[in-house]
């Protein structure tokens, strides 16, 4: 059977942070409740076109899934159960906000199947979390963190983000050593750059300058806003020097870097992420969810009263007749795109570069019955003379350095 990875998109937050552009927003219970029937409309739906898959992974996102009931969570786990083959030790990851969960819910998303639980910690210093706007601060992740151990959480992730403002090196790596001495330790750190991006809170205060520091501060401040949120970015010299002691701190600590951002303990790797780099398939149900399906990529509408109406209006029987189910499919897909040969190599490059490990020369081969070297052997060579990738056997991969301007190495295999 084919191998399959599902996202489930929750876009409900308590409260949007300063920094974030994800497809999220606060909405009352009710909406709530008429987005997961919505929401189950479109699981039962969706099942019928992924009969020949198995499921290897499952992961709620957001948003805050953990924001909502627990009961609406736990009943879409059935559905998913109900509706697709899921193998027995699938991968199955939720989102969760410190102080959005305590432990009481916590243990019935462990009894419901949820076997891995990424924790959005972003920073352990309270000023900092202040500065983004965070709903918590570190005493309520240390709570959360406690929960979820409790609950029976043997597999946890803990994401952190630097480069915020007002941000020191010194600081940076305190939130680092904090998390690796957490008891137990996690299994997995995710640990991201912030990226100020249009359309936030942030993006107001210091526009599409988050490269340095050479913000012109006195401009980015909006009357009335508090001090500490008018604090200047760290430089892109820190920014650096952050990354490098990322990798050193970890790896220190027994983690190992797989991806340009993530680092796990031995086999903690998150399969479902995994799966994004590696081009494998993938559907995306909920709001403005993206799929990978068949060699299609499409996504859903992010248009919340339409989602909610298309899916409301349709009858709740997966029994619908064929056309039906491939209407309400298409009424709330957009931007399907068939990827030619040319796409999938980009692809197979520009995402697979992103793993350490990098991509397999015989892969590629195999999957596009040509040579890498005959598609992109000036461009390997050139990255090479830079020494910014390496072959290596079968492996090509970036180079600590390369690693460093990844998005310049990968964006060389666009056509
Ligand atoms: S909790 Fe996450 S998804 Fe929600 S507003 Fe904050 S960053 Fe965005």
């Amino acid at each position: 059977m084919n191998s399959l990875g599902i996202y489930i998109h929750i876009p409900f937050c308590i409260r949007k942070c300063l920094y974030c552009d994800f497809l999220s927003f606060p909405k009352g219970r009710a909406q709530q409740a008429l987005y997961f029937d919505a929401l189950e409309k479109e699981i039962l739906v969706a099942a019928e076109d992924c009969r020949e898959y198995e499921v290897h992974s499952v992961f709620f996102g957001g948003g805050t899934p953990t924001s909502v009931e627990p009961e609406c969570i736990v009943r879409i786990m059935n559905v998913l159960r109900d509706n697709f083959q899921i193998k027995n030790d699938a991968e199955i990851t939720m989102e969760c906000n410190p102080g959005t969960a305590d432990y009481e819910a916590l243990k019935k998303y462990r009894e419901a199947g949820i076997n891995r639980l990424s924790i959005g910690l972003q920073s352990a210093n309270d000023e900092e979390l202040k500065r983004l706007g965070r709903i918590h601060d570190r005493s309520m992740f240390e709570d959360c963190y406690k929960n979820a151990v409790k609950a029976g959480f043997e597999n946890i992730n803990v994401d952190l983000m630097s480069a915020l403002p007002g941000q020191s090196l010194e600081a940076w790596e305190d939130n680092l050593r904090y998390v690796c001495d957490l008891e137990p330790a996690p299994q997995h750190i995710s640990a991201y750059s912030l990226i100020i991006e249009e359309g936030t809170s942030f993006y107001e205060m210091y526009g599409d300058d988050s490269e340095g520091n050479s913000i012109d501060y006195a401009s980015h401040v909006q009357a009335g806003s508090r001090d500490d949120c008018r604090l200047p970015l760290p430089d892109e010299d820190t920014e650096r020097k952050m990354y490098h002691r990322t990798e050193e701190i970890l790896s220190a600590h027994g983690y190992h870097r797989y991806e340009i951002s993530n680092y796990s303990g031995n086999g903690k790797e998150c399969s479902h992420n995994l799966r994004y780099w590696q081009g494998g398939d993938y559907l995306g149900v909920g709001l403005g969810a993206a799929s990978l399906m068949k060699g299609e990529r499409f996504h859903n509408t992010s248009d919340f009263e339409r989602y909610i109406e298309v899916l409301g209006n349709a009858l709740p029987d997966k029994a619908d007749g064929d056309n039906d189910r491939v209407q309400l499919l298409s009424d709330i897909r957009e931007d399907i795109e068939k990827l030619d040969e040319k796409a999938k190599m980009e692809e197979f490059m520009f995402l697979g570069l992103r793993l350490t490990e990098g991509v397999s020369a015989s892969e590629f081969k195999d999957r596009f019955g040509i040579g890498i070297g005959e598609v992109y052997g000036d461009v390997i060579e050139d990255l090479r003379e830079k020494e910014l990738l390496e072959w290596e056997g079968d492996m090509i991969r970036l180079s600590y350095a390369g690693l460093d301007v990844s998005n310049y190495c990968m964006a060389e295999f666009l056509f």
